[in-house]
């Protein structure tokens, strides 16, 4: 199990350690979560990447305590940091381990949207069809603050206001569905930042948006986390998006992390074969348009019968025999820089062959 990840003082906000979050259902177990080790560090963004069911969605579920049953928390630990309000000092005022939290008693509640908030990829499915947008932000601010009715609207106009909403006194009084998916986005941003949490969720924030849109909301996730100062989990599939918004990155597959790094390193130097072959998936500006985009051999495995071994043996490139019956641990293999897989570390199996021809792939002119 890893260690905390990156070596910071002072700066960790939460520190995931060999998170296992698992579905024991009737056809058999799905480990949706299998090793998940990261850190997040106050005020910066930190990138989750994988294909569809690769955990990524509920790892963030595991965090807010929100797994549906019959999942459920199995291993692991999720140590979220709180700071004395000093700022020159930072100092930590305690430790929380999220895995030990009741997932419906009070303490979660009173951290879930207030100090970590979540935004989802498709509004309609959190915000309540039935209330106006500003009746449910209301909501959350006077659940968490002790504020008059009165002052908790004000606050939702201001929030209204700060995500861009056009005429917020009077879209305070709208309906959800009176609104369209690029002001529904914004009007959910509005509600998940009016408690000014210390760590904001995003999970596919921008998939169900048209392209101009979508940049607007990454434009405007990026000036409220300046101006607010919050971390950000940004959960997505998309390495184009991970470059432009993160400063580090973690990449899953299976429901194991891979491995992290800051995003420079993942994009110039990625050490895993997975996220190699993600990376050569990617067009580039510069790439010759006759050439054909490399995509990753074989198709993601059925979640009931997980290979042996390395998950990710089946389709790798790199793989060898003994790849099927070792499970490679995490390891540190350059200062910072973190990977599941046989070919690093002081027990590396042999030598890493793959390096040159992903780093030349690998978004030259980032
Ligand atoms: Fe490939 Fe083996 Fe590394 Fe897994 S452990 S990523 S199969 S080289």
């Amino acid at each position: 199990m890893g260690a905390s990840n990156l070596q910071t003082t002072n700066r960790v906000l939460l520190e995931v350690k060999g998170l296992k979050t698992y579905f024991p259902l009737e056809e058999g177990t799905v480990r949706a979560v299998d090793g998940a080790d990261f850190v997040i560090e106050r005020g910066k963004t930190l990138a989750v990447v994988g294909e569809s069911g690769c955990g990524k969605s509920v790892t963030a579920q595991s965090i807010l305590r929100i797994v549906p049953p019959p999942g459920r928390i199995i291993e692991g630990e999720l140590l979220f940091h709180r700071y004395t309000e000093d700022k020159d000092t930072f100092a930590v005022a305690d430790v929380i381990d999220l895995t030990k939290l009741d997932p419906k008693g009070k303490d979660i509640r009173s951290i879930r949207g207030n100090e970590i908030a979540m935004v989802f990829q498709e509004p309609m499915t959190s915000l309540s069809p039935v209330h106006t947008m500003g009746n449910q932000i209301i909501e959350t601010i006077m659940l968490h603050q002790q504020v008059s009715k009165a002052e908790a609207r004000e606050r939702a106009i201001d929030m209204l206001a700060r995500v861009g909403m056009p005429r917020p006194s009077v879209t305070v009084d709208s309906y959800p569905f009176e609104l369209s998916g690029g002001m529904r986005q914004r009007g959910m941003i509005a509600m998940a930042l009016s408690c000014q949490p210390s760590l904001l969720i995003a999970d596919e924030p921008t998939t169900a948006l048209d392209v101009t849109t979508a940049a607007q909301i990454l434009d405007l996730m990026r000036e409220l986390q300046e101006e607010m100062g919050m971390a950000i989990h940004y959960i997505t599939h998309d390495l184009g998006v991970v470059a432009e918004m993160a400063d580090s990155a973690v990449v899953m597959y299976l429901g194991k992390v891979v491995e992290e790094a800051d995003v420079d390193s993942l994009y110039y130097n990625p050490l895993h074969p997975y996220t190699r072959a993600l990376l050569r998936s990617i067009p580039r500006i510069t790439e010759d348009r006759r050439q054909w985009l490399e995509a990753i051999k074989g198709m993601v495995p059925d979640p009931y019968h997980l290979p042996t071994g390395c998950p990710f043996h089946p389709r790798c490139l790199q793989a060898g025999p003994e790849c099927s019956e070792i499970d490679p641990p995490w390891i540190e293999a350059e200062p910072g820089h973190w990977v599941r897989c046989v070919l690093y570390g002081e027990g590396a199996t042999r030598a890493d062959t793959g390096r040159s021809d992903s780093v030349n792939h690998a978004y030259g002119e980032r």
